[in-house]
């Protein structure tokens, strides 16, 4: 398959903005109106300057992090303005379709409704796993531009099965996105090693979670190198501003840390998970591949409510599909976590 064919006709023509920083980067740089004084406050950077528009040294960065090429790397303002791009790419807004796993992360349908894009739905199974069953029906009639899966998936916590990952990306006629934001807690491989064999596939990646670096806003989208270009084509020129994309460069020379902290989390989930099995108020807790968990607990909502009187704030997923009495709940340090136990204990004694 070639994924420019999916493509909307008017991206593929674009002819992206281009500035005279695209082809010079110093000398004496009176090209852009920016103020060649500085910045009104003292910083180390050069505030005054706009960024690189390409992420050269960040994609290369990340590239061999991951174990691919910098061409297929695309750099966001978080993984959320990938998910957005994606849509801007693929989706005639008024006509064309996409297809979600409930439950699952909301931004999905949240940014197809922002382009006008209509949302089929192909409900994961009581295990929260993909359904064949109903994969005919989820995708009939016009062709999905768009099959949105996401790895472990939220708010669920558990991976997808490999086989039906490959299956989906090998069979679905159009652009299959795996959304990786929580793959460092994962214990699957990454889908990015997948990516010369199937030129439909986008996995998405972030620093806003493993990494801890929610604040910085960074995240990615893995892809064959022509989608990549195009979502560079249709990117705010500046999308990644200075500060940002130094910290996430610095960010890969302290995989150490990720790593310690990663197996903090996973321990700290364990424990948690086993002291809230415990729980006389708790019905189930859902297995978990990620840094947080799925309980469904009695009476969640007051459970919730009283939670976040007491201080600790935890998410309400019983709404979601399959989640009834659900409560979502996030791995904190090991003293947050003691004194969830305490307080959960109390409002549900
Ligand atoms: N995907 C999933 C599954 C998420 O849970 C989140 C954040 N909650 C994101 C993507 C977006 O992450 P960010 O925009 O911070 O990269």
């Amino acid at each position: 398959m070639d994924p420019v064919s999916l493509i909307r006709p008017n991206i593929r023509a674009l002819k992206p903005y281009r500035s005279a920083r695209d082809d010079h980067h110093s000398g004496i740089l009176l090209d852009a109106n920016e103020n060649s004084l500085g910045p009104v406050l003292p910083h180390p950077d050069a505030l005054h300057r706009y960024p690189d528009p390409h992420h050269t040294a960040l994609r290369a960065r990340v590239a061999a992090f991951r174990g691919c090429r910098p061409e297929q790397v695309f750099c966001g303002s978080g993984s959320d303005e990938a998910i957005d791009l994606l849509f801007r790419l693929f989706c005639e807004p008024g006509t064309d379709r996409v297809v979600v796993c409930p439950p699952t992360y909301g931004m999905y349908s949240v940014a197809a409704n922002i382009h006008d894009v209509q949302v089929r739905t192909w409900p994961l199974t009581p295990d929260f796993q993909l359904d064949w069953s109903t994969f005919e029906a989820a995708t009939a009639g016009a062709t999905p531009k768009i099959l949105f899966l996401c790895s472990p998936n939220n708010p669920t916590a558990n991976d997808l099965r490999r086989a039906d990952l490959e299956r989906a990306v090998a069979t679905f006629p159009g652009i299959v996105v795996v959304d990786e934001a929580y793959i460092d807690f994962s214990e699957q491989a990454s889908f990015i090693r997948e990516l010369d064999r199937h030129p439909n596939l986008v996995v998405t990646q972030t620093l806003s979670k493993a990494f801890g670096l929610a604040g910085i806003r960074l995240g990615f989208a893995f892809a064959h190198p022509s989608v990549i270009a195009h979502m560079m084509k249709v990117k705010a020129p500046y999308n990644l501003n200075r500060m940002t994309l130094e910290l996430a460069e610095a960010a890969f020379g302290h995989t150490d840390t990720l790593a310690r902290n990663v197996d903090l989390l996973k321990r700290e989930r364990d424990r948690l998970m086993a002291a809230f099995a415990a729980f006389p108020a708790v019905r189930k807790v859902h297995v978990s591949h990620a840094n947080y968990f799925l309980a469904i607990v009695d009476q969640a909502e007051r459970v919730y409510r009283d939670l976040a009187a007491a201080g600790v704030v935890v998410r309400y997923r019983g709404n979601e599909p399959g989640c009834a009495d659900g409560l979502r709940i996030t791995v904190g340090s090991p003293e947050e976590n003691d004194i969830l136990l305490q307080r959960f204990a109390e409002v549900t004694a």
